[in-house]
């Protein structure tokens, strides 16, 4: 029977997507029509905001912060709304996982994971409720000169643009808006176009629970007309962006002209370094297959697709890689017994066979997977998880991010040389060490330039600072680092006495 993926939709009465501007909803003149990544399936259309309704979404934010009273109003009061929204989350969860599964396919199967769960989101804003009464600044002596008092203050920067991309948008809407609303700023949000329905819902659950009109602004559309006219809009004080390292670069050149605050959350090409002396060869081949394959197919910034591999335990690693990736199984997202996507787009499909072509004609040798599915799932764009043996560093598939699942395995001898390929890449956001040797452990975390090291495991969670070195970001998510992100720091001086300063 050929997939299908519409009954779903009658069961979560999906409707059609507007924009929220200024507390109310409407529609546009435009509209996007998505297509299912497992199904090409038409699943509903939502607004294309054009250049005149961001300029809109962008003055009612203005408006409800420069004329507040969300940027001065008690933090008990932001506290209450926050702590309420996280429950509403919660509430909502199997509603929020079916519409993310009608938007980018990942299985419900893959809810079990914390990381890109609805439950880590609600825990994101518990966490960051939590900071809003604790954060401020600091009363500093005077350095010279008469007697007199200094302090600092932390003030909310401003109109934040915020822009998601398709792959977690639970857990990065809420490393997003959640330390963006906690400080007192105020909102112009855009999804991805390949990720909105989950999203729009997110922001109606913002409106239950009592975010006042104009704090957060929704407007739905694609990088152009949409994400273009948000970056480039002079009443935006922080842009803060996570997708490709591609966009972020044009964010940053779009970020000049007014001098906005630029977080930026960008791509990886995260190694797994394995060694000989690891706890269990079989776990570490688990745990980087498992982040190539399990739910998102590869399609996850921190996932551990470069495997370096001591030599003498390589094919162990590869053998049960190749294990995992037959077991790996497709189909309808709603079924639990499905455990991985398919790629985004037709688009992203290109990409990836395209590199999977590259590694074979640059002398990789593929060891499995790498096909498209056929039969029932031919309209879907479902490619098997590949792994690459043999691999050098130097080799296209090892130094990209393909955003796929593909596994490369680069076989080294010693520490140093591990250590080297880790770090020969331009990107820098995570690295996994699998090690026995505690004192190697630590040693190698301290070298290794990623902003996240994982030893012998990793875990995403709402107090951890999480960004990347090198072109992976700017900046990090995650913790009070997060909070202060979308605060400016103000110094205010006054003299105790006639004495001159
Ligand atoms: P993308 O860069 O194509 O799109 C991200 C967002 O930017 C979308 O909302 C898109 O509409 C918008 N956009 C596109 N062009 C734009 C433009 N010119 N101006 C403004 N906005 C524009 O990325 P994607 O395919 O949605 O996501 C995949 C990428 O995201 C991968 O590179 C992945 O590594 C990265 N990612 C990073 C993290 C992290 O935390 N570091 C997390 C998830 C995904």
């Amino acid at each position: 029977m050929t997939l299908t993926v519409q009954p779903h939709r009658e069961t979560l009465g999906l409707k059609d997507g507007q924009l929220l501007i200024g507390g109310q909803f409407r529609a546009a003149e435009e509209t996007w029509t998505h297509r299912h990544p497992a199904t090409a399936e038409e699943i509903g259309t939502f607004a294309i905001a054009s250049e005149r309704d961001v300029d809109d979404a962008v003055r009612a934010a203005r408006k409800a912060f420069d004329e507040g009273p969300w940027p001065t109003s008690r933090a008990g009061s932001r506290v209450k709304i926050l702590r309420r929204y996280g429950d509403l989350l919660r509430e909502h969860a199997d509603e929020l996982r079916g519409l993310q599964a009608l938007d980018n396919g990942v299985p419900l199967s893959f809810k079990q994971v914390y990381a890109t769960s609805v439950e880590i989101a609600a825990d994101i804003f518990d966490h960051h409720a939590g900071w809003i009464d604790k954060v401020g600044g600091q009363t500093l002596p005077p350095y010279q000169g008469g007697d007199h008092l200094a302090m600092t203050f932390r003030e909310p920067i401003g109109v934040v643009a915020a822009i998601l991309p398709w792959n977690a948008p639970f857990v990065l809407f809420a490393q997003k808006l959640a330390p963006a609303l906690a400080a007192g700023c105020t909102v112009v949000l855009k999804p991805s176009e390949y990720a909105s329905f989950c999203v729009i819902r997110m922001v109606e659950l913002l409106v239950e629970a009592g975010v006042p009109d104009g704090v957060v602004n929704l407007v739905t559309g694609p990088g152009d007309p949409t994400g273009e006219a948000l970056v480039n809009h002079p009443l935006v004080d922080k842009i803060s962006f996570t997708g490709s390292r591609e966009v972020g670069k044009r964010i940053v050149q779009a970020s000049a002209g007014t001098m906005k605050r630029v977080s930026l959350e960008l791509g990886g090409k995260s190694p797994a370094l394995v060694f000989a002396d690891a706890p269990n060869i079989g776990l570490a081949a688990m745990t980087a297959m498992g982040s190539v394959t399990m739910g998102l197919s590869g399609q996850a910034c921190v996932a551990q697709t470069r495997a370096l591999v001591q030599r003498e335990v390589h094919d162990e690693f590869v053998a049960t890689a190749q294990m995992l990736a037959g077991a790996i199984t497709f189909g309808d997202p709603f079924d639990p017994a499905v455990l991985a996507c398919p790629l985004i787009n037709a688009r992203q499909l290109d990409r990836v066979m395209g590199y999977i072509s590259r590694g074979q004609e640059e002398g990789a040798r593929l060891v499995t997977g790498g096909q498209r599915l056929e039969g029932d799932f031919a309209a879907g764009n479902f490619v098997s998880p590949a792994i690459f043996a043999d691999v050098r560093n130097d080799m296209t598939v090892a130094r990209e991010e393909i955003f796929g699942p593909v596994l490369t395995v680069v076989p080294f001898d010693d520490e140093d040389e591990a250590v080297r390929i880790a770090n020969d890449t331009e990107y820098g956001l995570g690295a996994g060490l699998y090690t026995n040797d505690v004192r190697r452990a630590f040693r190698l975390a301290r070298r290794l330039r990623a902003g996240t090291v994982g030893i012998n495991g990793y875990q995403l969670e709402p107090h951890l600072p999480f960004g990347g070195f090198k072109q992976s970001g700017l900046g990090r998510e995650g913790g009070q680092s997060a909070y202060e992100a979308y605060t400016e720091l103000k110094t205010v001086m006054m003299p105790l006495t006639d004495e001159l300063m």
